[in-house]
């Protein structure tokens, strides 16, 4: 197979973009088409990810005849559930995304958070295709399922044309403002030499997605052939870290790189220190028709790169979400290896000035933290951080904000991001007088935040 021919491995792929874009609905189309035509072809739904194989994907971008050897096994696509998902996943050295789909709502053009996501982009240097969804919400749209979108632009009025043309040109005008080059994928020559490809998209009648799904491992396979090259060194980024009723406390990782065997000892960084344990069981979910087995999962000796797969091992519970996990080899110092995870968290932690006054910050990931960190001092925003934490608001972290109450009372207060207020924490909140501002979006923080301030102050 192409896989043992070219030794890549699948190229990484997350998907970004503002609220309702229809992230989530494109991810649905690629996959559920599949399976509405008993095409399934392998799909995978992974942990925290979706496994195309190459041979799907051929299969459905035939009409674009498609070289039959695409060279990667597949695409591992990261499932996002929020739109800030991409803040959470800290990509370190070579990252963990080789490539992203920018989804933007041709009737909105450029958002918010479209925005936001294209500087993450930008910053991590992150190559991206800008997936310009909802063309069938386009007056008079004619769907044409599954067609390429040139074909199915071709059955439109000449007026879908036209408000498709004005609509195209106003988008590609906004991503010039932010100092960004686009231009239609089949139109673009310059593509990777500072062009950025749109490929026009229906989440709903999926026009378009062959040639996204085309565009996305041709273009991975082509220019990011030695990124993409298969080796022995692990690399590997923890995204969830989850109770699993009857394993325990397990991590959800995705392994970009390398192989990892049950038995294996790894070291996670930790809320307390680095933790170092050996992997008990690798687990994956069942292929998606067994899925009805619920809470069971297959078990591996050894998975190869790349997947996302479940961890089960001894002493997770302080386990760090959005960083990296590493083994020790045969030939390894556990020390250096123990320095090596921790830094992550100690660059992080380094910006916060601990005996000053400020507020308490806590988020889902190290990731989100520091992307809360870095918008909380920003010039407009500037809001000192006295403390932090990462996963849910305990008892512990009110007790540790409340200290501002006598230094300063406007600082008595927690900005939790992504993450949950348990009922006790709330409860000594709310006796002591330390205010909670729970949000998803970094943005909304800020307004109570805000708003908070300006209620004292009256
Ligand atoms: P997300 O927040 O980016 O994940 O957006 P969702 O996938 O949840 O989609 C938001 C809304 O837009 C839902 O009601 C979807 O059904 C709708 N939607 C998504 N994609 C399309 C599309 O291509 N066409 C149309 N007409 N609606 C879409
Ligand atoms: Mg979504």
């Amino acid at each position: 197979s192409g896989q043992c021919e070219y030794n890549l491995r699948s190229p990484i792929c997350c998907i970004m973009g503002h609220v309702d874009t229809g992230k989530t609905k494109l991810l649905d189309c690629i996959r559920g088409t599949n399976v509405q035509e008993g095409e399934a072809g392998g799909i995978t739904q992974q942990i925290g990810a979706t496994y195309f194989p190459a041979e799907n994907i051929c299969e459905r971008t035939k009409e674009l005849k498609a070289d039959a050897n695409l060279k990667v096994p597949g695409l591992l696509v990261i499932d996002t559930p929020g739109h800030e998902s991409f803040t959470n996943l800290r990509s370190r050295g070579s990252g963990l995304c080789d490539i992203a789909i920018l989804v933007v709502d041709i009737m909105h053009g450029l958002e918010r958070h479209t925005i936001e996501s294209l500087n993450l982009l930008k910053m991590r240097n992150t190559n991206f295709i800008i997936a310009l969804n909802k063309v069938d919400r386009l007056y008079g749209w004619k769907v044409c399922h599954n067609a390429s979108i040139v074909k199915a632009m071709k059955q439109q009025s000449k007026d879908v044309q036209f408000e498709f043309r004005t609509r195209l040109t106003q988008v590609i005008t906004e991503f010039k403002e932010q100092g960004i080059n686009t231009e239609l994928y089949y139109k673009n020559k310059d593509m990777g030499k500072g062009t950025f490809s749109i490929v026009p998209t229906s989440a709903i009648s999926a026009e378009g997605i062959p040639d996204l799904l085309l565009l996305l491992v041709q273009w991975t396979a082509k220019t990011m052939s030695e990124r993409l090259t298969y080796n022995n060194i692990v690399q590997c980024t923890v995204l969830e870290v989850k109770v699993v009723e009857g394993l325990g406390t397990t991590i959800d990782v995705i392994l970009v790189n390398g192989v990892l065997h049950e038995g294996d000892q790894i070291v996670v960084c930790g809320m307390q220190g680095p933790i170092v344990t050996s992997i008990r069981a690798l687990l994956t979910p069942f292929p998606m028709k067994e899925l009805r087995v619920k809470g069971s999962y297959e078990h591996h000796k050894e998975i190869k790169a790349s997947q996302g797969i479940k961890i089960n091992a001894q002493g997770l519970e302080h386990a760090i979400a959005g960083t990296s996990l590493y083994i020790v080899g045969p030939d390894d110092d556990v020390e250096d290896i123990k320095e090596a995870a921790m830094k992550d968290m100690r660059s992080v932690m380094s910006r916060v000035d601990k005996c000053g006054e400020g507020v308490y910050v806590q988020a889902s990931t190290l990731g989100s933290l520091e992307a809360l960190l870095e918008f909380l001092k920003t010039p407009e925003v500037s809001i000192p951080v006295s403390g932090i934490g990462i996963g849910n608001v305990h008892k512990k972290d009110v007790m540790k904000a409340s200290v501002m109450l006598e230094k300063k009372k406007e600082y008595a207060t927690i900005l939790a991001f992504d993450v949950r207020v348990t009922q006790e924490a709330q409860e000594l909140a709310d006796e002591v007088g330390v205010k909670i501002y729970t949000a998803d979006i970094i943005y909304h923080l800020f307004d109570q935040f805000k708003a908070h301030i300006d209620n004292l102050k009256e």
